[in-house]
């Protein structure tokens, strides 16, 4: 099989979502992501906002499912995600990025250490590097990410970016 430039990407973006790398992408893969995240950051689970975090991951997941579950067996296989989601990630990347907006915003305060809901650059390559994200390259995506170079990350900044990310061109 000939491996395009296009079709790395697309097993790329494919990976990020199989957190368990099990070869399909189910509600597991998104509440592991978030469990992850507590325990990286110390958050209870019980609290305001390790419970934001979960309804965040179930959103997600939901959205996704929506997308790109087409036989409605609650996983996405490699053939679904690259069939449904993609496309359609590509065809409408806002209605990506309100699914994801969610996730996105709790996973910022559950690494931020001040009081307005966004994370420094080192605490959102801790982020980062526990969505699998390479420990090599996280810090210099964190620090892309701060795009007004103010030191700190926030949901402005994350949303875009990663509907960029998954918006794959042909
Ligand atoms: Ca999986
Ligand atoms: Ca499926």
């Amino acid at each position: 099989m000939v491996s395009t430039e296009y079709e790395r990407r697309i097993a790329a973006r494919f990976a990020t979502f199989d957190q368990d790398g099990n070869g399909s992408i189910d509600r597991e893969d998104f509440s592991a992501a978030a469990k992850a995240l507590l325990a990286e950051f110390g958050v209870p689970a019980r609290s305001d906002r390790g419970q934001a975090l979960y309804a965040g991951a179930e959103a997600f997941w939901q959205g996704m499912a929506g997308i790109a579950d087409r036989d409605g067996d609650q996983r996405i296989t490699r053939q679904e995600f690259v069939t449904g989601a993609v496309k359609r990630l590509r065809d409408n990347p806002d209605r990506f990025a309100e699914i994801a907006r969610p996730f996105l915003h709790a996973a910022l305060a559950v690494a931020c250490t001040g009081t307005d809901g966004r994370a420094g650059v080192a605490d959102t390559a801790r982020v980062l590097r526990v969505l699998h994200v390479p420990a090599d390259q996280a810090e210099a995506i964190a620090a892309a990410l701060d795009t007004d170079g103010d030191g700190r990350i926030g949901e402005a900044e994350v949303v875009p970016a990663f509907a960029r990310y998954f918006t794959v061109p042909e």
